[in-house]
């Protein structure tokens, strides 16, 4: 008998409502028979759990297509630049016919040069192939053969042909759909993940609307948002998800001279997915992460090809700060950009543009929201020649935030500096109560006086924000178990954060499971570190949770 076993549906409950982009795991078991695919959920973060209407909807396509896996993007164009750019290695062979791959292969073309040679159909690798009427060009099998089909359905001649994979155009959701005839593309759902090309649910349901309407509300949530960060609407991009928002700026600063990031301190577990993967595929330099001594190896490392510089401020998982006038000035020495990620902050708290940064990045899913039912991101800069590459990006992927999406976050942005004041306090409070319990080893809190961070803190934010993480004084497997499973009401406990509702998750095992022991030491990170994204309910019921938890004993 083969040990193979197929994992198991478990249902789980989300949180957030129908569209909510978060779910309970309510036992520490749950999480690492998830990491260790014996189970499989139908609710989660969006991006790495398809919403049960977008499985819906790519179960359809599968079936009708025949095909082993459909794979939703945001966009058409989005599905095709993904595909493309899977395939843009180096040393590839690609024949592109007419029409928008000649696009993306130009675009991809003047920024890496010499990465893919551009050669005739009996030599290529791969043919990109466009379909007319449902039929596409009947050129010799064993390539890999990607088909571009617009909204016709496929016609009968093309069952002579090999198609690896075909991109449809789905025009009732306005979203493109990846059909993989191998298992081997599968893939292409990590790349989505990492790229932030995912369909939102509220997409999928959208009633038509007219361009005037969502042009309206558009312009009056990149107004709030440019007000919020005291940046300007115009300089304004809105997307599908804070990944997407980041990769975007990514890929709009690369050029043939200055082809190398630098990334500061800790960050989102996809933004160092993206910031490994793409250079390496591209043949250009790797990324250079500094994670400690930052400002002296920032010094000995900045040069004429660096593109620019990342951080998140403070950073996830560990709430880190860097003295960020420093990174501003050795930076621009060098005509280098700084991109803040201030997802966590919030400008609540902090307004990077005061302090001369270029980029600004938010994954709107969190505090902007706050209420864990939108998924969205937004990318405001100084800069009109960058802000005009970030454009051609945009609109070449066809990346924005969906109408519903735009709705929802409109309302709940409008609460939203009355959620901080509240999230800033009882933050403070629960980190103070956590600092001087005997069960726990060590707080990363900025707003606390024994943090390492503290002065910068006191320097740049105006209040501690919504986001702390914690080591277990016996931090093993048994003892966080032992916590997770006891934590009851208000605290929810599941991935995501800056919501209103209180969630703790125990970050790297979800986001670095399957990092390597020197991997997770290289990124400081305690295997069992507990995430506490705290909201706006009583603080002493959170405080009486945790107090719970961390007492008990079996
Ligand atoms: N930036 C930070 C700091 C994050 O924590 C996250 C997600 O958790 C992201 C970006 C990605 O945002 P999204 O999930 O909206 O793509």
């Amino acid at each position: 008998m083969s040990k193979f076993k197929l994992p198991e549906k478990r249902n789980v409950k989300s949180i957030g409502g129908f569209h909510g982009v978060s779910a309970i795991f309510p036992k520490f078991q749950d999480i690492i028979d998830y990491e260790e695919n014996n189970i499989y959920v139908n609710r989660g973060y969006p991006r790495f759990v398809n919403h049960p209407i977008v499985s819906v909807l790519e179960t359809e396509y599968k079936q009708k297509f025949n095909a082993v896996g459909a794979i939703s993007c945001h966009s058409y164009q989005s599905a095709i630049f993904l595909a493309i750019d899977f395939f843009f290695k180096k040393g590839n062979k690609i024949y592109f016919d007419a029409g928008l791959p000649l696009d993306y292969y130009n675009y991809l073309c003047n920024k890496f040069p010499r990465v893919i040679t551009k050669s005739n159909v009996s030599e290529a690798d791969i043919l990109v192939l466009s379909s007319q009427n449902g039929t596409f060009p009947n050129y010799t099998a064993g390539k890999i053969n990607i088909g571009l089909l617009g909204t016709d359905d496929l016609d009968d001649s093309n069952k002579s042909i090999k198609l690896n994979l075909l991109i449809r155009h789905d025009k009732k959701n306005n979203i493109g759909i990846i059909l993989i005839f191998s298992i081997r593309y599968a893939m292409l759902t990590i790349l989505r993940r990492h790229t932030g090309f995912n369909v939102s649910s509220r997409k999928v349901c959208s009633k038509a609307i007219s361009t005037e309407d969502k042009f309206g509300l558009e312009e009056n949530l990149k107004k709030t948002i440019a007000n919020l960060e005291h940046g300007d609407p115009i300089k304004c991009f809105l997307y599908p998800s804070g990944m997407a928002a980041i990769f975007a700026t990514i890929i709009s600063l690369f050029s043939e001279k200055r082809n190398q990031i630098i990334a500061l301190g800790s960050l989102y577990v996809d933004t160092i997915r993206i910031l490994e993967k793409w250079p390496k595929k591209f043949g250009l330099p790797e990324t250079i992460f500094i994670r400690k001594s930052f400002i002296e190896t920032l010094e000995n490392s900045v040069n004429d090809n660096t593109a620019g510089i990342i951080l998140e401020f403070p950073s996830n998982p560990l709430i880190q700060l860097v003295d960020l006038e420093k990174v501003v000035e050795i930076a621009h020495s060098k005509g280098v950009p700084v991109i803040v990620d201030n997802t966590i902050a919030t400008p609540y708290n902090f307004n990077p543009f005061e302090f001369d940064v270029d980029f600004i990045v938010h994954s709107t899913t969190k505090f902007l929201s706050g209420k864990n039912n939108h998924i969205g991101g937004v990318l405001l800069l100084k800069d009109s020649n960058t802000s005009k590459k970030v454009e051609e990006f945009t609109n070449l992927a066809n990346l924005d935030m969906n109408f519903n999406d735009i709705k929802v976050l409109t309302r709940n942005i409008r609460n939203f500096n009355k959620r901080m004041k509240k999230i800033n306090e009882n933050c403070l409070s629960v980190a103070r109560f956590l600092e001087n319990h005997n069960s726990i080893k060590k707080v990363y809190y900025p707003s606390l006086k024994s943090d390492s961070n503290h002065k910068l803190m006191e320097k740049y934010l105006g209040g501690g924000g919504g986001l702390l993480s914690f080591v277990l004084k016996e931090s093993t497997k048994q003892r966080a178990e032992i916590f997770y499973d006891n934590l009851h009401s208000p605290i929810l406990k599941g991935p995501s954060l800056g919501s209103e509702k209180t969630l703790l998750s125990p970050y790297v095992i979800m986001a670095h499971y399957e990092d390597s022991k020197e991997e997770l030491e290289n990124l400081g990170f305690d295997f069992y570190l507990m995430r506490l994204s705290v909201g706006i309910e009583k603080a002493d019921e959170i405080i009486k949770s945790l107090d719970h938890a961390l007492n008990f004993s079996n």
